[in-house]
């Protein structure tokens, strides 16, 4: 028998989430029975979404349960099977992270291949979760075209990290935000055309606009709030703005008024739509094959931000709202 440890969301968080919101606990698994496997995972995934599921409300997923063990996004090795499809060894995408093991039915995981240059846990981030968000948010929704200007806050992080690098490879100039200077650096690095740290800048209107004096005709929102009233004052006729997050306000305690300028997408013809990757699975094959061409040619550069040990899965979810990762925050189980 395996004795795994697993982390529970002990209660539910007002305002910022803290260490004491989480428990850690150990259990029993059982034996895998036919048709089943045990995995250990190796790198799990945190997520600003996982904020949502702590409030107790309606939503396209279902509420966390208080004193259940949390879930997310996680990737392990199969140690022991019931299965003929998986053999110990292979790594497994599951949904079955903040433990260190599990036991499940194997037509419930996703055989990870392997690929050149694309270690085990990109399948989290760059050509994961986080890399099919930017690719299917921009292309599907944006609709970028070569010469126009893209607009991405939150930068530096997994989703808008993608989106400025796929937006310069279809031929864009990239406005790009993030909340530190060596992100803003590293933002630099890929090429990213204007890069503003919007913590130090000033007046984000102002910078943005010098930036794109004549405007942008897509914004791509990771984190609402001012740089969603920025877009829509700086967007040109029929710019689209695609909504991907907020992360602004994932703690707030009390609804946030919307943005003061929200009439400017009446004159401006403005097309705002919000998304939910889940929703354009239809889409992976081909992100897939563009994006492992991507990195293949060089072209597509990502960044991991790895915390290690599951008991500091906790700081490392607390963290996102600091902006304490660059690219993908992973933890190493
Ligand atoms: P991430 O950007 O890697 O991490 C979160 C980042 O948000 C932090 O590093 C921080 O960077 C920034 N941030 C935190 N608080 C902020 C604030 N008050 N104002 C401005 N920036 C703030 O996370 P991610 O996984 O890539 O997710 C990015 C966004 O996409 C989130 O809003 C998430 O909910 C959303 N998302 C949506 C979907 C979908 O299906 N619609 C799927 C995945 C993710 P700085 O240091 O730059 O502030």
């Amino acid at each position: 028998m395996t004795q795994s440890r697993e982390i529970r969301l002990k209660s539910r968080p007002v305002g910022l989430p803290a260490p004491e919101h989480f428990e850690m606990a150990t259990t029993t698994l059982p034996e895998p029975g036919q048709g089943e496997v045990l995995v250990r995972n190796l790198f799990m995934s945190v997520d600003p979404y996982m904020r949502g599921r702590m409030y107790d409300r309606p939503s396209y997923v279902p509420p966390f349960a208080v004193g259940a063990p949390l879930e997310g996004g996680a990737i392990g090795e199969v140690v022991q099977s019931g299965d003929p499809s998986l053999k110990p060894g292979d790594h497994v995408m599951s949904m079955m992270g903040w433990r260190e093991a599990f036991v499940a039915p194997a037509n419930t995981l996703e055989k990870l291949p392997q690929m050149a240059g694309v270690p085990t846990q990109a399948w989290l981030g760059v050509i994961g979760m986080p890399g099919l968000t930017a690719y299917a948010g921009l292309l599907a929704i944006g609709e970028p075209k070569p010469g126009e200007t893209v607009f991405v806050s939150g930068a530096a992080g997994a989703v808008g990290s993608i989106v400025a690098q796929i937006a310069k490879i279809k031929g864009c100039t990239v406005v790009a935000s993030a909340g530190t200077d060596a992100k803003c650096e590293w933002l630099k690095s890929l090429g990213i055309d204007h890069v503003i740290n919007y913590r130090s800048c000033g007046n984000l209107l102002e910078a943005v606009h010098k930036a794109a004096p004549k405007g942008i005709d897509v914004y791509f929102d990771n984190v609402g709030g001012e740089h969603l009233e920025v877009a829509i004052e700086l967007a040109r006729p029929f710019a689209r703005l695609v909504e991907c997050g907020m992360i602004s306000g994932y703690n707030a305690t009390e609804a946030e008024p919307g943005p003061k300028n929200i009439i400017m997408i009446v004159g401006k013809s403005i097309r705002m739509q919000g998304f939910i990757v889940t929703n354009y699975a239809h889409m992976r094959p081909q992100f897939i094959a563009d994006m492992s061409g991507w990195i293949a040619e060089g072209r597509i550069k990502w960044e991991e931000t790895i915390v290690d040990g599951l008991e500091k899965a906790p700081e490392a979810f607390i963290g996102l709202f600091s902006g304490s990762n660059m690219g993908k925050m992973l933890v190493r189980v």
